[in-house]
């Protein structure tokens, strides 16, 4: 019988990193990785941008070739899917049949996007943007399609909308709260993006939401709201958020809460399971309460600190966090994380395309939002991971070099 070694739910960014730091860091056992996609593990940021512009194929965005799996000795079961943890056994069973011993197993089994529950949902042409088979039907649609609806002005909807625009579609947006990007940006930043997305045609309702899709032979014709408009569309994308993959961590007794919970470590309940990226929710220092962040960044590094613990080199979980989402030609950077009530320091001139936010949370700075400007973006990143204090004044003068302030 083979050694149990590790096993990874899930073959998305960070199921491949934690395969992959595994071997990095010399782990000698069985590293097994399953996934419920057809295909080699890819990256999903290019899906919403260079794959839907048709600048880079299906190919290219996968994160190594066949080889690498078959070099590195990770065993990649795909498609298949993990559906029953035993965990006193510690054995997880497959759709396919098989059973798979562990020594431990990491959960990397990320989210799916969220749909409305309206009327209409599953007229064809209403579609989600998550997976490489998202990106292909709708890059087919795109190409086909002449008006346009998004729903929710999130990171995916705005991104769909500017490339959709740049291909000549008539594009809505219609977001139920009354602005772009609510959760996840300053106000400064969001209008700055949004007035962008006006300039190149983009057109908007915000504080309205979608009541139901209708259609005629099965394909959708028009989007309801609560404002009574009816909206053409011959293409829907619903961009509304996610939700985290927890079902399996849930049928095996591990603690969720809209999110696998884990501890400082990234472990679960369970110490011989450990959950990462998206689906992971962990006490992060710099907020109140657990956070579960969707971001390459995160499931990388977490993946990281995963591996490292499985071969003894335990340390915390720490790094700060960091995003970016590219728009026409804007490319927004944000290093660590605002919350709601945060305040807003502006640093250089929007008009100029050009400028960094500054959050603070109790005089503390606490992220950095920056459009078109990757120095503030990678001094920032130092200056929040070393809790470097900042003042308002310094923040707002653009002739002060934040890089300038990092400790050397
Ligand atoms: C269109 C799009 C654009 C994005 N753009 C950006 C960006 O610009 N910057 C950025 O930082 N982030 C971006 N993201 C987010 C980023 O891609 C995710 O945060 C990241 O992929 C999370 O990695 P993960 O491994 O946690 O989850 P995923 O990459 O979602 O992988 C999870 C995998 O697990 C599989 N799975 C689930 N359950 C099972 C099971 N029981 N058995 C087997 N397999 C299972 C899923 O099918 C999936 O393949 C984007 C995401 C999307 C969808």
């Amino acid at each position: 019988m083979q050694q149990p070694g590790v096993i990874v739910v899930g073959s998305g960014q960070g199921g491949f990193q934690l395969a992959t730091s595994l071997r990095d860091e010399g782990y000698q056992g069985p590293v097994t990785l399953v996934g419920e996609e057809p295909g080699l593990p890819y990256q999903r940021p290019p899906l919403s941008k260079s794959f839907l512009a048709g600048k880079t194929d299906a190919g290219q965005i996968e994160l190594r070739p066949a080889a690498f799996y078959a070099e590195r000795n990770i065993a990649l079961i795909a498609p298949d899917r993990v559906t029953n943890i035993d965990r006193g056994a510690r054995r997880v069973t497959l759709a396919s049949g098989a059973s798979l011993a562990y020594e431990h197993l990491v959960l990397a089994t990320g989210a799916r996007a969220r749909m409305p529950a309206v009327a209409g949902v599953n007229l064809q042409g209403v579609l989600a943007l998550r997976t490489r088979a998202d990106a292909q039907a709708l890059l087919g649609r795109l190409r086909e399609a002449r008006r346009l609806v998004v729903v929710g002005a999130g990171f995916i909807g705005l991104e769909v909308a500017v490339m959709a625009r740049q291909l000549g579609l008539e594009v809505r947006v219609i977001e139920f709260a009354d602005r772009a990007l609510l959760r996840a940006v300053s106000a400064t930043t969001a209008d700055y993006l949004a007035q962008a997305q006006l300039a190149r045609g983009v057109e908007f309702s915000m504080g309205t939401g979608v009541t139901a899709f209708t259609g005629g032979g099965g394909r959708v014709e028009a989007v309801l709201t609560t404002g009574g408009e009816s909206v053409a569309a011959d293409l829907v994308v619903v961009g509304i958020g996610v939700e985290p993959n927890v079902e399996l961590a849930t049928s095996a007794g591990l603690q969720v809460q809209a999110g696998i919970v884990v501890d400082r470590h990234l472990a679960t309940s369970d110490p011989f399971i450990s959950a990462i990226g998206d689906c992971a929710r962990y006490p992060a220092g710099y907020c109140d309460a657990p956070v579960r962040i969707e971001s390459v960044q995160n499931a990388v590094d977490q993946a990281r600190c995963v591996a490292a613990r499985i071969v003894g080199k335990a340390e915390p979980y720490a790094k700060v966090p960091w995003f970016w989402s590219d728009q026409g030609d804007n490319r927004l950077q944000i290093a660590g994380l605002a919350e709601a009530g945060d305040s807003a320091v502006l640093r250089g001139d929007p008009a100029a395309g050009k400028f960094s936010v500054l959050r603070f949370r109790d005089g503390r700075l606490s992220a950095v939002e920056s459009i078109n400007s990757a120095a503030d973006h990678m001094a920032a990143r130092k200056l929040l991971a070393a809790g470097t204090p900042i003042s308002s004044t310094q923040a707002a003068d653009p002739s002060v070099k934040l890089a300038a302030l990092v400790a050397p």
